[in-house]
């Protein structure tokens, strides 16, 4: 049965009211998410809800991607990350290759150094527990305290994406990092499950993922979250973890953003044949993140995943473009280069909107309490790379303005 106009812009238009999409009237919505009708229905409250929390103000975070290693005891069956120890391509940073890449960081402007590594390889690889051993590390997060203080102490701020992690681990991580996160990806069990892409995954236990989303708020860590759409889950899974990731904030306050990452079918990987979600379905799933989490919600799409349709993702309401970089490609998709910030800014500004450039954190922690959000190494060195409403300096040498 379709859902006539009238009523898809009426459910859209009580969520932007109420402030949220509650979870029987987005049910509503799903089997017709495919009606362009409603798509349009969508994509206006989107915005108009966008427009209410972020007026017209889009950021993004400029980034070197430091991948500490690539490898990782998990085997999603969508993943070229992760190498096997034998692999020429397999490779660990030692700490003058991440001072070198920090060095090439701060030569180009960029704030941000994310770190984003495989998880405890060190489990399933003898030899690289004991390429640690002989550094004096006893786990890959020990090492990766040290990498983040290289880079901190470099001249960058770290963002540390490493998988799960203790709470220990990410209290010894905090001094280092301006944030951290970890994309819950998928609240469904059932990709867990033998010929799915998360058979051979533990660490991607939605369970274990949604553990450590309330322990990183509990430590009060600004925290990147996501979802990954198109690697089997259905609709109705897809807005579970929409409202898993709303209950999560709703306990912490500590999601900074929410990535939409369209899943994008990679060669030589186990789901080389399977088909990714159309852009107007990306789409239409950004306008239901905006819209299930609210307009005060960061909702991040990746400006490489879908580069034709910028707009649209703007008419979506997306307010950020996550991390994007003049110096490194993205590992997790190495295919999809970065758009120039210069197109960027061109693409965002032509669309009615204002591009500006954060840091890792977003300004609203910086802004608001920093002194809970906020270690105080971190806070000691802000001033370097932020302004007064919490932005990116733009007197520094690199900034958008020189882009
Ligand atoms: S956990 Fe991440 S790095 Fe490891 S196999 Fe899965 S997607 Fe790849």
């Amino acid at each position: 049965m379709s859902l006539s106009s009238a009523e898809a812009q009426r459910i859209v238009k009580d969520a932007v009211e109420a402030r949220r999409l509650e979870s029987g009237p987005a049910r509503a919505l799903l089997p017709h998410l495919g009606d362009p009708v409603v798509r349009e229905a969508l994509f206006e409250g989107a915005s108009e809800s966008k427009r209410r929390g972020k007026g017209e103000v889009v950021t993004f975070s400029r980034n070197v991607f430091i991948p500490l290693t690539n490898l990782c005891r998990d085997r999603c069956t969508y993943c070229t990350f992760a190498k096997q120890p034998d692999s020429a391509e397999a490779h660990t940073y030692d700490l003058a290759e991440v001072a070198e890449v920090t060095r090439g960081g701060v030569k180009t402007g960029c704030i941000e150094a994310l770190f984003c590594l495989g998880d405890k390889p060190e489990i399933a690889y003898r030899s690289h527990a004991a390429w640690l051993e002989e550094r004096g590390y006893a786990s890959t997060p020990a090492y990766l305290v040290e990498a983040c203080k290289v880079s901190f102490e470099g001249g960058m701020l770290p963002h540390t994406n490493a998988g799960i992690l203790s709470v220990e681990q990410m209290e010894a991580l905090r001094p280092w990092n301006a944030s951290m996160g970890l994309m819950l990806e998928t609240t469904s069990q059932r990709l867990r499950q033998r010929g799915m892409p998360h058979f051979h995954a533990p660490d991607k236990d939605p369970a274990v993922r949604i553990r450590m989303h309330d322990e990183a708020g509990e430590l009060a860590i600004p925290f990147t979250t996501g979802l990954l759409i198109g690697i089997g889950e259905t609709p109705e899974e897809r807005l579970e973890t929409l409202e898993t990731i709303r209950a999560i904030d709703e306990r912490h306050g500590h999601i900074q953003e929410t990535i939409v990452q369209p899943f994008h079918p990679k060669p030589g990987t186990g789901m080389r044949a399977a088909s990714p979600l159309s852009d107007d379905e990306v789409a239409a799933w950004v306008a239901m993140a905006r819209l299930v989490l609210g307009p005060d919600h960061h909702v991040q799409a990746p400006p490489n995943l879908a580069p034709d349709v910028l707009e649209l993702l703007l008419r979506a309401g997306v307010d950020d473009w996550g991390g994007v970089s003049p110096v490194t490609v993205d590992f997790i998709n190495p295919e999809s280069p970065w758009p120039t910030l210069r197109e960027l800014r061109e693409r965002t500004e032509a669309a009615g909107h204002v591009l500006r450039e954060r840091l890792p954190v977003h300004p609203d922690r910086i802004t608001g309490d920093p002194e809970k959000w906020l270690d105080p190494n971190v806070r000691a060195v802000l001033p370097r790379f932020a302004d007064a409403e919490g932005y990116a300096r733009s007197d520094r040498p690199g900034s958008l303005e020189a882009a």
